[in-house]
């Protein structure tokens, strides 16, 4: 029987993994994915990175750098609850893609070595996390080798993000001695995830944990928990849904603990797909009619069909095979034909999607970041959020005669979300934006393979960009008076750009009633 709304959405769970490079992310995705089903060897997810980047060209900075670029998505059954995880590159050149697969979740998972604490990409995230109000719970991993004592580990997240924490569970000895997980509120134990139940207990003393521990670690053991009892605060599902505390468990992604604890905490508590803001009004998620946004375009993912994938989430109602959708940045009506799922593995055509779902749409360019689909509505989703990129260069061809074709070429690449594109008022060659010097280099990469254009870049004389509006006439005069140094965005709104930030400080100050941004919303 088809499910309703209602129960659909009451079982989804969106998510993001956010971690400094090195924690222990791709190990864990691992994991949720072999314990959730999704595949049957762990390993495939570094298996599958393999063959992607064989087969495709251009991820060969991938490859030789070690880095994953490509934003993908997983899902898994576990229990009664449908995971949908959100994976985000981990280079931080390619920030802006993260943030905006940030903006499709509703919770996020906060991986931490328990031997280096929070590091400063985890820090950086977290921020953008608490921006948006998403709720993160914390795991702590690679218990299993040398670890900082686990109360420093708590106290720094309090200290450094300004969030209470909630150990949830406490880990039964550390390094070569870890054995378990210990349910702190349940009185329970897990001797690691080849354990589907946990075991209740009568205490810490009892039999089942002391034959976890050498014997002379018993004594601390019962008393560091009875210490985390005291003094720890005990989970709040209320201040954890408002982004004020984090529950914190702890585990091994290699050696396979601590993983269940942290998907039943994500079943249990992490939240159901939210309400989402559009400019005339709130979506909730259980509406009737078909509401999305696509928050990433990737080109290309299989380099013999030469398509592009549009990943849309899904805010409300139910996104059907074949069904006839608005796309309101044109008017325009646009048919799913052939919506995709992505589980590790393979992707499988999609019948139906509903609230926090992701699906890939193929499509060949009608889909642009930030673009809603609707079943009629007129209504744009915001918060899809443009960064104003931090390097801005002129490409250089080799051969004059591809200027069209270059053109073309990068006109592509800034729908995809690779580059920005601006075109100086003036009428001289556009000028490409990137946030991180990586993305350069896959953007030459690409012009390269993709559409024989050897290019190199020259610097501009500009190196800030700004979104201006404000008050009609003022941001006529002055545009005007700055012709020369204004230039229009892929939507025709226009930027100003300044030698330097004291460039842009001076113009500001005279120019007050004209509003200068470094974020722009997609519309
Ligand atoms: P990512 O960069 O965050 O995706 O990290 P990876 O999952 O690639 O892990 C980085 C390194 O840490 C790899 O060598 C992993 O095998 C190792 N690692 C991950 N989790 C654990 C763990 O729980 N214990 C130990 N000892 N090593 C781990």
């Amino acid at each position: 029987m088809a499910e309703t709304i209602d129960k659909a959405v009451a079982r989804r769970r969106t998510f993001a993994i956010i971690s400094h490079p090195d924690a222990g992310k791709t190990t864990l995705t691992e994991k949720l994915l072999l314990f959730g089903g999704a595949i049957q060897l762990a390993g495939e997810v570094k298996a599958k990175k393999d063959k992607i980047q064989t087969r495709s060209d251009w991820m060969k900075i991938e490859r030789e750098r070690g880095i994953s670029v490509v934003t993908s998505v997983m899902t898994f059954e576990y229990g009664d609850h449908v995971f949908n995880l959100l994976d985000t590159p981990g280079h931080e050149d390619f920030a802006d893609d993260t943030y905006r697969t940030l903006t499709a979740v509703d919770s996020a998972v906060m991986v931490i070595d328990a031997a280096k604490g929070i590091e400063p990409r985890t820090l950086k995230l977290f921020e953008v996390c608490r921006l948006r109000d998403i709720p993160i719970v914390t795991f702590v991993n690679k218990m299993d080798r040398e670890t900082r004592d686990p109360f420093e580990i708590l106290d720094e997240i309090e200290a450094k993000l300004a969030l209470d924490t909630a150990p949830v569970t406490w880990p039964i000895g550390r390094g070569k001695t870890f054995a378990g997980t210990y349910h702190l509120a349940d009185n329970a134990v897990r001797r690691g995830d080849d354990e589907v139940e946990r075991v209740k207990v009568n205490g810490p003393d009892s039999n089942r944990v002391a034959g976890l521990l050498p014997e002379n670690e018993q004594p601390d053991f019962i008393e560091e928990l009875e210490l985390a009892r005291e003094a720890c605060r005990p989970f709040d599902l209320q201040a954890f849904r408002e982004g004020h505390l984090t529950p914190v468990y702890f585990g091994s992604a290699l050696r396979n603990y601590g993983v269940r604890d942290l998907i039943e905490a994500l079943g249990a508590f992490a939240p159901q797909p939210r309400a989402q803001e559009a400019d005339s009004r709130r979506v909730d998620a259980a509406e009737a009619k078909m509401t999305s946004f696509v928050f990433k375009i990737q080109a290309n993912m299989d380099p013999n069909h030469r398509d592009r994938i549009a990943f849309v989430r899904v805010c409300s109602g139910k996104l059907s095979r074949g069904m006839k959708a608005k796309l309101v940045r044109t008017g325009k009506p646009m048919s799913l034909s052939a919506p995709q799922f992505f589980f590790a593995k393979t992707r499988v055509t999609a019948d139906e999607a509903f609230a926090g779902d992701v699906v890939g749409i193929p499509n060949h360019g009608t889909l642009r970041i930030g673009d809603t689909l609707t079943e009629g509505e007129e209504i744009n989703f915001r918060g899809v959020p443009n960064f104003a990129p931090e390097i801005l260069r002129r490409v250089r061809l080799g051969d004059p005669m591809k200027a069209k074709k270059l053109k073309e070429a990068l006109q592509q690449m800034a729908e995809e979300g690779v580059v920005q594109l601006f075109s100086p008022e003036d009428g001289s060659p556009a000028i490409v934006g990137v946030v991180g010097a990586l993305q350069l280099d896959v953007l030459k990469e690409r012009l390269a393979n993709e559409y024989g254009l050897p290019v190199d870049f020259e610097a501009a004389r500009f190196s800030v960009c700004r979104w201006i509006s404000g008050d009609k006439g003022e941001l006529h005069r002055f545009i005007e008076a700055h012709r020369g140094d204004i230039a229009r965005d892929l939507d025709g709104d226009p930027v100003f750009l300044a030698p330097h930030e004291f460039g842009l400080n001076y113009e500001a100050e005279r120019w007050k009633a004209v509003r200068f941004d470094a974020v722009k919303d997609y519309q």
